[in-house]
């Protein structure tokens, strides 16, 4: 497992660069006052969501239309991209009425897959150790995060979880910063956030949240992906070391 900083050489060169924060050196968690986490990707191995969405929803949908599974998918990924970084795009509902299925039933049939990620529940321990307002903000839609609560013992960890869909407003959106600023009344250059997701973590900068931290394997399943203008770590265990 590595700690990587995609040093000073980015942070110069890339007029892009949104990192405002200095190397892993002069980095510690346990300094800051609020520390907002998210669950997919970033505590919880994202293979569970890969494989429900790209395998046993186009499995169970190409079983009922009675089509070909491959067609089927290639249809699918169509509609996720078309709503990708949307609420809606998370939202069970929308998928339910869109597709025709029991996605709530697939759910509960497919969650013995959850797990947490290498190293999360470590990290968790440490942090929860500590005097710091732990908090999980999720794009996940609430009927997710109740399985995924139930299943991995997320209870243990967090006195509090917050759903975007409970704001309306996805994560990737600017406008539910502000109302989650509101609700948990954090000060956000003394706020660590980790997250998977680039246009999350843009939209974290943005804000104005002083530590960013990215993780780059949010999939045992897949290799760690490249995310140059963040300070980024393959998992959370790594920001023990
Ligand atoms: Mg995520």
């Amino acid at each position: 497992m590595r700690l990587e900083y995609r040093g000073e050489t980015a942070l110069h060169h890339d007029p892009v660069n949104r990192n405002k924060i200095g190397t892993f050196a002069d980095f510690d968690w346990r300094r800051h006052d609020t520390i907002l986490l998210d669950m997919d990707g970033t505590l919880l191995d994202l293979a569970y969501d890969n494989y429900f969405w790209l395998e046993l929803v186009p499995r169970h949908l190409a079983r009922i239309r009675r089509l070909p599974e491959h067609r089927v998918r290639a249809e699918l990924l169509q509609r996720y991209t078309a709503r990708k970084g949307s609420l809606a795009w998370y939202c069970l509902d929308h998928w339910e009425e869109e597709l025709g299925l029991d996605i709530r039933a697939l759910k509960s049939a497919s969650c013995h897959r959850v797990a947490f990620l290498p190293g999360a529940r470590e990290f968790l321990a440490a942090v929860v150790a500590h005097p710091v307002q732990v908090v999980l903000v999720t794009n996940a839609h609430g009927h997710t995060l109740d399985i995924k609560r139930d299943v991995t013992g997320l209870n243990r960890f967090f006195s509090r979880f917050v759903s975007s869909h409970d704001f309306g407003y996805a994560k990737e959106q600017a406008p539910f910063w502000p109302a989650l600023q509101a609700q948990l009344g954090f000060d956000p250059e003394n706020t660590l956030f980790i997250d998977d997701s680039p246009a999350v973590l843009d939209a974290a900068v943005d804000f104005g949240i002083g530590s960013v931290v990215a993780v780059t394997r949010p999939d045992t399943r897949l290799p760690a992906t490249e995310l140059p203008h963040h300070r980024v770590v393959e998992g959370v265990g790594n920001l023990l070391q």
